[in-house]
């Protein structure tokens, strides 16, 4: 889905995200603009849409965080860090391998490499007994070791720069002692605390992060129902067979087609009331806000919700196994041949055994030919994952 674009200390946290983005691929791309009020609600959904590159690179940018720990930007930011904190530091750690040789340097022992091993971590107690270093993360990106808690802690700072476990650690034939100095080393113990401590903190939610945490799942809950009612409309629209667009779809147009439906919600439905008092203030007061009903988002909704039905009708046809297809095609108003593909099959369901014939969409056919014709069904069946060979009649 998409991402909100609300104002204030929101923008603020996604400008300051970018930002982690730009240092980490060095992509070199443009900020958000966050003036230019004359814009209508729906161009600046417009907007975002032609922003997909950058989307992509967050969603890239969002695996790399969640996934390694030398994506984490320094300082991390505090919605992050609690955000890392409740995943643990498990997911991070890949202490099963496979870790990457490194050769070592010097003159002695040239050529030869060395590697890091899943015993580096557990910790032998004197009495035998070996405890895991939760700690310790190591990173398929960097090929290094790093310390979760000191990473997550660490600032911008000589100090911090100094710690070969907060830039990456690689030099295998060091482990020792290397590892239980860092162990011991008063910097660790002090990140190591406070990473308990706030572990525990947000465990019993009663820290200020979690404070700031309860605020994020509130939005994230208001958007998830905005969106909720906006896909039921979509889908009673095209239920309906109704058009989706007016003459001007502005939020001052009077007319804004039948998607206003969503407008005729708000007077009963208080979050859909809420959305669209925020947006009227926005617009009164030249800010920019997500509003979700361009034509762009509308005819995204159509097309994820015509999937989804698409895959299921093509689930029940495999469920049915043997098909037969009907293929017609009529010319439409620009002189563009469409054929349209219908399926039948049996559908069973308990007792009841019915014969159903289903519609799977229209494509354009530029060539009439029986050749081109055969190759177009069979592409499209293949792309349906439909097997010819099941087709009988
Ligand atoms: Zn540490």
């Amino acid at each position: 889905m998409k991402r909100n674009r609300p104002s204030g200390s929101q923008q603020r946290k996604i400008k300051k995200r970018k930002n982690w983005r730009r240092s980490l691929f060095s992509s070199g791309e443009s900020d958000v603009d966050e003036g230019n009020a004359s814009r209508s609600l729906h161009q600046q959904d417009s907007d975002d849409d032609d922003d997909d590159d950058g989307e992509e690179e967050e969603e890239t940018f969002r695996l790399s965080v969640y996934s390694d720990v030398a994506a984490w930007p320094v300082p991390v930011p505090d919605d992050l860090r609690v955000d890392l904190i409740k995943r643990g530091s498990e997911p991070f750690q890949n202490r099963d391998g496979p870790f990457s040789p490194v050769e070592r340097q010097g003159e002695k022992s040239k050529g030869k490499s060395q590697q890091l091993t899943t015993a580096w971590f557990y910790k032998a107690l004197p009495n035998g007994e070996k405890i895991l270093r939760t700690w310790m993360v190591y990173s398929p990106l960097k090929q290094s070791l790093f310390c979760f808690c000191c990473r997550l802690f660490a600032v911008d700072d000589k100090v911090t720069v100094a710690s070969s476990f907060v830039t990456g650690f690689q030099l295998w034939w060091k482990l020792n002692p290397k590892v239980s100095d860092h162990e011991d080393s008063e910097q660790h113990l002090t990140c190591l605390e406070k990473w308990k401590t706030l572990r525990a903190g947000l465990k019993l939610q009663k820290c200020l992060d979690r404070v700031n945490q309860t605020t994020v799942d509130r939005e994230k809950r208001k958007w998830r129902d905005i969106l909720h009612r906006l896909l039921d409309v979509t889908l009673f629209l095209a239920h309906q067979n109704l058009p989706f667009r007016g003459h001007r779809e502005t939020m001052s147009s009077a007319n804004k087609g039948n998607f206003e439906l969503v407008e005729l919600l708000s007077n009963y439905d208080p979050i859909l009331k809420e959305h669209f008092m925020r947006l009227k203030h926005a617009v009164a007061s030249g800010k920019r806000m997500t509003s979700y009903f361009s034509p762009k988002i509308q005819n995204k909704l159509i097309c994820l919700l015509g999937n989804h039905v698409k895959e299921k009708i093509v689930a029940d046809i495999k469920k049915a196994k043997y098909f037969g297809i009907l293929f017609d095609s009529t010319p439409d108003v620009s002189h563009t041949d469409q054929m349209c593909e219908v399926i039948r099959y049996v559908h069973i369901e308990g007792d009841h055994v019915e014969v159903k014939e289903s519609f799977l969409g229209f494509f354009p056919v530029a060539e009439k030919t029986a050749a081109e014709l055969t190759e177009n069904i069979l592409q499209h069946l293949e792309e349906d994952g439909l097997d010819i060979s099941l087709c009988r009649g």
